[in-house]
């Protein structure tokens, strides 16, 4: 509907304008280079690193096993019934993101994200193919003639290669990488990787190419959980007010502050915004916008930082000076930000704990409840456990089943001579444990009398126990 006063919008909801950032060069585009490389080395070259862990274990160093219920993690091993430690890690990332965001704003975004990264390599790939900003505009709005159809069809290809290696590449994790890229060449993979690699190829694709910043700013939940964790004293980007307005352009400064409204900063904006209009839900601390005014700042001769990341809090202190103040530590370093490291340091150091105390064999143990006992010809009392042995190690291993020292009980494993168990390598072995009370003795007429099963590993020499109770007859 048309409007008639100039500050309504003609439309309640405008058609999203395409966003062709510039190239920029400077400090945190090399920072974000560098992360870019390192993230997608990590993401596309882990599955092929080996780790051998022996015969009967598999030599992809990161292994999400699924058939085997197992994630391996280099010399790591997680069982199914160690989940915590997953869970320790989820809590982990989950307290390091707010210790970031506290500290450092959205600075996940800007470098990590994997929106971001993907993005950064296929506006990369655009304009390599089409040109900078302004060629990309004009090749963007002019009619489909050979000259588009041809750059735009080079562009979606190479954004479908990518996506096709980022969306193989995640199959990759759950199955031995080389025997898994030979099945998907030969179309004898299984259906289930297909599909995996398809989604994640259209999604990669999608999500990269054309959605970009609108998956920021309308698709992910963070920034709105990050707005609430951030406040005057976190480190963000801003633009120095104070001393770049009036902004205005032209040789004639007189009036004027140091913003020469050169638009850079807006140019190489990945989410098309002006980091002039202040602090804004879809801005994520890239600094893209810093390098590109630094840059027009020195083209001047005028001092770096008029957009730099500080605090908000400083900005009253900054008027007054006419000139930036630096109080990172004292912003960083606060209750909140050290009550959260504390926090995150705290499931860490727990976790490494819990890894290096734990023992490489698990025991269960389950007494037979019906009968609860039974007395055998010569008037002994027998009770029935299920016994299971989890041997963690990678070979097969004997195991010791015994009772606690001073017991006049009598102890055997069903099946085995004596009361080894040889239990295969990383598998759950269950046995049938008799313990017997001979006739007369105190526990054959006791009701219920506390005991423990001991298991010692053969080799090691680890034990480990259970307590139970050995049901007599009461009488
Ligand atoms: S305003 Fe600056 S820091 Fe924020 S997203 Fe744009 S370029 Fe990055
Ligand atoms: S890049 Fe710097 S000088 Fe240019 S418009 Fe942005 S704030 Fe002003």
């Amino acid at each position: 509907m048309a409007s008639d006063t100039p500050d309504t919008p003609d439309q309640l909801y405008s058609a999203r304008e395409p966003v062709f950032p510039r190239r920029v060069n400077g400090f945190f585009r090399s920072l974000k280079w560098w992360i870019m490389g390192i993230t997608l080395g990590i993401y596309y070259l882990t599955p092929w690193i080996r780790w051998d862990r022996g015969p009967n274990l598999p030599d992809q160093a990161v292994l999400i096993d699924m058939a085997g219920r197992r994630f391996f993690f280099f010399w790591i091993e997680i069982w199914p019934h160690e989940f915590y430690f997953v869970a320790g890690l989820l809590i982990m990332a989950g307290l390091g993101l707010f210790l970031f965001t506290s500290a450092l704003g959205r600075v996940w975004c800007g470098y990590a994200c994997p929106q971001t990264v993907w993005t950064d390599l296929f506006v990369l790939v655009e304009r390599w193919i089409e040109g900078d900003r302004n060629a990309r505009v004009r090749l963007w709005k002019q009619k489909w003639n050979a000259e588009k159809i041809r750059k735009y069809a080079f562009k979606w290809v190479v954004w479908f290669l990518i996506a096709l290696a980022t969306g193989g590449a995640w199959v990759f994790y759950f199955a031995d990488a080389p025997t898994l890229l030979h099945g998907l060449l030969t179309f004898t993979a299984p259906s289930v990787a297909y599909g995996t690699v398809l989604v994640l190829t259209l999604t990669t694709f999608a999500f990269g190419g054309f959605a970009r910043e609108q998956m920021c700013i309308y698709a992910c939940p963070w920034p709105r959980i990050q707005a609430a964790m951030m406040d005057e004293d976190t480190i963000t980007i801003g633009y120095r007010e104070w001393r770049g307005e009036p902004r205005g352009k032209g040789k004639e400064r007189e009036g004027l502050g140091d913003c020469i409204d050169c638009n850079a900063c807006f140019n190489v904006c990945p989410m098309g915004i002006d980091i002039r209009d202040g602090q804004q839900l879809a801005c994520i601390t890239c600094g893209l916008c810093i390098d590109a005014c630094d840059d027009m700042m020195d083209k001047v001769g005028k001092p770096r930082g008029l957009i730099d990341y500080l605090a908000l809090k400083d900005e009253a202190e900054e008027r007054v000076a006419g000139k930036p103040v630096h109080h990172v530590a004292k912003h960083v370093f606060r209750p909140r930000t050290i009550l959260y490291f504390v926090l995150w340091a705290a499931v860490g150091v727990a976790l490494v704990v819990a890894l290096f105390v734990r023992s490489d064999m698990q025991i269960t143990l389950r007494p037979e409840r019906n009968p609860v006992y039974v007395m055998e010809s010569d008037g002994s009392i027998r009770n029935t456990y299920e016994l299971g042995i989890r041997n963690m190690h990678g070979e097969m291993r004997p195991f010791y089943v015994s009772l606690g020292e001073n017991s006049t009980l009598d102890i055997e494993v069903q099946g085995t001579e004596g009361t080894v168990v040889e239990a295969p390598a990383d598998e759950e072995t269950k046995v049938r444990v008799y313990v017997t009370a001979p006739a007369g003795s105190p526990e054959a007429g006791t009701d219920r009398t506390p005991i423990r099963i001991w298991v010692t590993d053969g080799e090691s020499g680890d034990r480990t126990s259970r307590d139970t109770v050995f049901n007599g007859t009461g009488q």
